[in-house]
């Protein structure tokens, strides 16, 4: 069966298979059982087609990975040259492969701060894990086995295998799958909404570093081993800045306490922002950083938790020291090809500048968005921006859940050729660093057209700004 069918049997066929033999990551049943599964089969840049042949701007690159965009033949033929060299060895016990030595030392080079010695893995989720990993053993190998303590922090996502739920803030994902890791505590989010009552504005960056400060002097500083935080919180939250002097902060309390800081960039990471990394926009560095997504540029999965060398030293120190953890795949060659490639892109194109720039436009234009209903809340940085429908903005009254308002904007793009993130009420914008002016325009302007149908649709015209 070919790739890009024309036949209508073959197409019914591959929907009907498609319901029957597999159930989708975060599968949208009310979408499914509906309107179908939808069958992608082409990308270029920032479109991607589907199997009749229509068009799409894709406005989450592929869940924020392609951030190169699709179809790089730059990607395709570093891919192509290592298969035909070398398609796989595991970097395991003593064995390495050139591009996995070179991509290493490509990441020493672009992380920021101290952090230069990477562990490979294959997700996100992974990366979390091990980062927890790591900073357990570090504080085993240093004597201190009683530092086994994670903070993490409510609303903020770290991943989805069990280890990453447990340094999940966010309830959905904890349900149904307690208990889960042990040791694991939550400080609240840095923002407004994770205190009763709320307090004056301005006050939230300091409240929250007091509640952090509070919970380790709680827990007993010397049970605590570390802090895993996303600096900007992710889709889910709809990108909350951190407040002026929090991170800074957060910091300082892991130097005082001896706590190592985990920073999880696998969502900001690789220009999105407008900088390689998001913590640099604060000039805080982390202990241990992981990063996914993006790193790849979608075109083979692969992630890793880059350490500092003072971390690393301990797992390499002698015979006996080493990081318990590893996997077949972790570092896969063709995923290091391929990753050196979709790096060499964004330094070649000056990707990250251009995010920036692009960014200022997009934050401009999308603050026009509160000119039209139901705009209740724009924010973001960069690339990666979240609008928060309402009911009204200037009561705050948010939109009934039931009403699925956020999902009918989702549905409107998709049927207008654009697809369209939402997490509820909040839609998410995360587009490819490779996105043109002409894009951004033809975006926002079908964004706006989709939030004004929706406020005609539910009959909530009558707010305005
Ligand atoms: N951390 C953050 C901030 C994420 O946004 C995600 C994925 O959305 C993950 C971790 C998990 O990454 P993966 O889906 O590759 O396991």
């Amino acid at each position: 069966m070919s790739e890009n069918t024309d036949n209508d049997s073959e197409k019914a066929q591959l929907r009907k298979d498609a319901l029957t033999y597999m159930i989708p990551h975060f599968a949208n049943n009310a979408s499914l059982l509906t309107k179908g599964p939808k069958i992608l089969t082409k990308g270029e840049g920032c479109y991607v087609y589907d199997i009749d042949g229509r068009r799409y701007l894709d406005t989450f690159a592929s869940l924020l990975t392609t951030i190169c965009g699709h179809h790089r033949a730059e990607v395709a033929d570093a891919i192509n040259e290592q298969m035909r060299q070398l398609e796989f060895f595991p970097n395991y016990e003593d064995t390495y492969t050139i591009p996995l030595i070179k991509l290493a030392k490509k990441l020493a080079e672009l992380m920021p701060g101290d952090l230069s010695v990477s562990f490979f893995v294959n997700s996100g989720s992974e990366a979390n894990e091990t980062a927890i990993k790591i900073a357990r053993q570090y504080h085993a190998e240093r004597g201190q086995p009683h530092r086994y303590k994670i903070i993490a922090r409510k609303h903020s996502f770290h991943g989805t295998t069990l280890g990453g739920v447990s340094a999940t803030g966010i309830p959905w994902f904890r349900a149904h799958f307690e208990p889960l890791l042990p040791g694991m505590i939550f400080a609240p989010a840095a923002r407004g909404g994770d205190f009763e009552p709320e307090p004056e504005p301005g006050t939230v960056g300091l409240d929250s570093l007091a509640a952090v400060k509070a919970l380790i002097e709680w827990e007993g500083p010397e049970t605590i081993s570390a802090i895993i935080m996303d600096p900007i919180p992710g889709s889910n939250t709809g990108f909350p800045l951190p407040p002026e002097g929090y991170l800074k902060g957060i910091r300082e309390l892991c130097d005082r306490y001896g706590i190592l800081l985990i920073f999880d960039e696998v969502q900001t990471g690789f220009g999105k922002t407008g900088k390689w990394f998001a913590c640099q926009h604060w000039d805080v560095f982390p202990d241990i950083m992981t990063i996914g997504k993006g790193f790849t540029g979608g075109y083979i999965p692969l992630a890793a938790a880059v350490m500092t060398p003072k971390v690393a030293d301990e797992f390499r120190k002698a015979p006996g020291h080493e990081l318990r953890s590893g996997g077949t795949y972790g570092g896969h060659t063709l995923a290091c090809a391929a990753t050196l490639a979709n790096i060499s892109i964004i330094e070649r194109y000056k990707l990250v500048e251009k995010a920036a720039a692009m960014g200022e436009y997009l934050k401009a234009e999308l603050e026009k968005l509160y000119e039209c209903p139901l705009t209740g809340n724009v924010r973001g940085l960069g690339l990666l921006w979240a609008i928060q429908l309402m009911a009204d903005r200037q009561s705050r009254k948010k939109l009934d859940p039931k009403l699925s308002v956020g999902g009918w904007v989702r549905d409107w793009c998709y049927t207008h050729g654009m697809i369209l993130r939402n997490n509820g009420d909040i839609l998410v914008i995360a587009p490819a660093l490779v996105i043109t002016r002409e894009e951004v325009d033809v975006m926002l302007g079908l964004l706006r057209q989709a939030i004004q149908a929706a406020a005609e649709h539910f009959g909530l015209l009558a707010h305005t700004a």
